[in-house]
């Protein structure tokens, strides 16, 4: 398969990283596991999954990853997914916190409600293929976009996939359900 070419890192200092790593090598990409900064040379391209955002700071304020991870997102392809998506945002509220600001995108942290801590809906989305399914988990809640940001899925008006350039977001997580048209366009991106 033509993904095969392409070497994807996946953030393993915690959270949700197997199964994007079991998505990305199904798809025939070489997956591999990053828990330290120099284990981002030669990547082309790199997930930041879901989990919590402060404990992703707090490993990542160590031993120079937070200032290696924000150079490697202003450099390729980088997709992340809920906490990935609020540490790739311009902004973050409830409360603000440190965040590489490399996508234009105000986000609200656990937006949802306690009563509403996970949800799996169906919405109409831009890639082909019919609706898509989303699960979301204390997900955060796209309340700004800027200009150069497209939006590939929405729920209840706000967006939940959302892409800038080589930079792709979600706040749901596309590595819990079958669907791996997320992660296809994401080895798409990559191949460019
Ligand atoms: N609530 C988490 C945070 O604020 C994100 C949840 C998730 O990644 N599923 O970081």
């Amino acid at each position: 398969m033509h993904n095969s070419r392409f070497k994807v890192g996946v953030l393993a200092l915690q959270g949700a990283y197997d199964m994007h790593a079991k998505r990305l090598q199904e798809l025939g990409a070489e997956a591999l596991l990053v828990r330290k900064p120099e284990q981002l040379e030669g990547l082309d391209g790199l997930v930041i999954p879901g989990g919590e955002s402060t404990t992703f700071l707090k490993h990542l304020e160590r031993a120079g990853f937070y200032e290696k991870l924000d150079e490697f997102c202003r450099a390729k392809p980088v997709f992340g997914t809920c906490a990935g998506c609020i540490l790739m945002a311009k902004e973050v509220e409830r409360p603000p916190q440190r965040s590489f600001g490399v996508l234009d995108i105000a986000v609200e942290r656990n937006a949802y409600g306690r009563q509403n801590e996970s949800a799996i809906l169906l919405a109409d989305t831009a890639l082909p293929g019919g609706p898509l399914e989303m699960v979301f988990i204390r997900a955060p809640r796209i309340s700004r976009i800027g200009p150069g940001i497209e939006t590939l899925a929405e729920r209840e008006g706000s967006p939940t996939l959302v892409r800038q350039g080589k930079l792709l977001a979600a706040t749901f997580h596309p590595e819990l359900t079958a669907d791996s048209r997320v992660h296809q366009l994401f080895l798409e991106m990559v191949s460019k």
